[in-house]
């Protein structure tokens, strides 16, 4: 905006989310049925179990084992294919040129996360967008919480005001319902804070890569 001086603040590089429902005709069913999946392979994969034992104490995720369900179970599959259509759009609003490429998703694991389970501030360094949809989302369930790329930059700077827009905070938590998903671009470091809840809290994280 420029005021009558022609002094002009720009906001440059910016940092999209992703966030929208997958409900509609025929989720309610598809998703009671992910959900029972994702419980079954958490008590039938035990190569996993003891990769969630050292990774991921306390909760389990496949991300070990069995990660890429989308290759191996129908569920997933349809997953997949309810996601293609929304990461792809998420692409072409960051402005990517895809034309004579592809989108594909790569990875795809369950995490089930009992209260208290928490999942410490990552990337996902070899992939293009990531992304995580929501099967169970207990009341009090952690919100995924992301972080400002350019945190690790700042050498100087005070903190900023407790009453900063979420843009300009270094941290912000996306609470998400069931049937949500969200999508970032995959070097955006993230986690899941540990919280109280009863029951547990269900989701299906992904990768996307692009290829020629
Ligand atoms: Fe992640």
């Amino acid at each position: 905006m420029a005021d009558t001086h022609g002094m002009v603040t720009r906001a440059l590089f910016p940092t999209l989310l992703f966030q929208r429902s997958l409900k509609g005709p025929g989720w309610p069913r598809f998703n009671r049925d992910l959900g029972d999946e994702c419980q079954a392979l958490a008590v039938s994969d035990p190569a996993g179990r003891r990769w969630s034992e050292k990774n991921y104490v306390g909760g389990y995720t496949s991300y070990g084992s069995l990660d890429r369900l989308h290759l191996v179970s129908q569920l997933f599959a349809g997953l997949r294919r309810r996601l293609d259509r929304h990461v792809k759009d998420f692409a072409h609003e960051l402005h990517y040129d895809l034309s004579g490429r592809t989108l594909a998703m790569t990875d795809c694991w369950v995490n089930v996360m009992p209260a208290g389970v928490a999942h410490s501030g990552h990337l996902h360094p070899t992939s293009f967008i990531s992304g995580t949809y929501y099967v169970a989302m207990p009341r009090g369930a952690g919100a995924l919480k992301v972080e400002d790329p350019r945190l690790s930059r700042q050498m100087a700077a005070p903190p900023r005001r407790g009453d900063a827009p979420k843009a300009f905070q270094a941290h912000v938590s996306l609470p998400a319902r069931v049937g949500d998903v969200i999508l970032f671009e995959s070097w955006l470091r993230h986690e899941v804070p540990p919280s109280r809840y009863e029951g547990e809290r269900i989701s299906v994280s992904f990768n996307y890569a692009w290829s020629s």
